[in-house]
């Protein structure tokens, strides 16, 4: 076990399988509407992957059953996509993962559909600006609990509140790796950042609470006081002098 640091062509790889993320969240983009069920959401990410020669990752993971986590207004994260229909003024957190040869790349976004209440804009605007404050924190020579600390510190200096349960990982050749990266914490301590670490950063953030509770399906995870939540994650690599972004979107 231990932190894996990745050369220049493994990180190459890993960029692939992102790509492929991000291809398929291009496409998910795309057809989120008002009347598609999450199903279907899942069905098209799933069908994107495989035609780029990727593989689903998290599906079958720990026994997951689908492609695609989403999560609907206060889900957090971890749904499983069913029949629901999504509406006008829902947000929608879609989080998906591909391996392709042996390596795994793993992005989340939060997506409205249609028009949404501004509070739902706010949220979604602070998460992911949560994500790249702690994504530009990253330099080799400081330490992780840098970048939980710039998220956590721009979360709550705009009034909402960071979910503790849930954090980022490592990712590599494996979907989960070494080391976890919460969304909170004191700066300056925890493993030295350098080059060839590659992380998944992934703020998960709600109006009211940090507290969630599973749900019975025990995948499902809901804020307890039923107020909204957003998540965005993107996949990164460390460098010799900063950071480069392997989820980057694509154009
Ligand atoms: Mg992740």
């Amino acid at each position: 076990m231990g932190i894996n640091y990745r050369s220049a062509e493994e990180i190459e790889k890993i960029r692939a399988a992102n790509h492929i993320v991000m291809s398929a969240h291009k496409r998910l983009k795309e057809i989120l509407r008002p009347g598609v069920t999450t199903a279907y959401l899942d069905k098209e990410a799933e069908t994107v992957i495989r035609d780029l020669g990727g593989r689903p990752s998290f599906k079958g993971y720990r026994g997951f059953p689908a492609t695609l986590c989403v999560a609907v207004n206060d889900q957090v994260v971890h749904g499983i996509p069913d029949d629901t229909t999504v509406v006008e003024g829902d947000i929608i957190g879609l989080d998906l993962g591909a391996e392709i040869y042996g390596y795994y790349g793993d992005a989340a976004q939060t997506l409205p559909v249609g028009e949404v209440s501004e509070s739902a804009k706010e949220l979604m605007d602070v998460t992911e600006r949560a994500l790249m404050a702690g994504i530009e924190t990253i330099t080799p020579g400081r330490r992780l609990s840098d970048v939980s600390h710039a998220i956590q510190t721009l979360v709550e200096d705009a009034g909402y509140y960071v979910v503790t349960a849930f954090v980022g990982h490592g990712i590599g050749t494996s979907p989960h790796e070494e080391p976890q990266v919460p969304n909170y914490g004191r700066p300056g301590r925890g493993p030295m950042l350098r080059k060839g670490m590659v992380l998944a950063i992934e703020p998960m953030v709600n109006i009211g609470t940090s507290e969630v509770r599973v749900l019975d399906d025990k995948w499902t995870v809901k804020t307890v006081d039923g107020s909204l939540s957003a998540h965005f994650e993107h996949s990164v690599a460390i460098t010799e002098n900063g950071r480069d972004i392997l989820s980057a979107q694509l154009s």
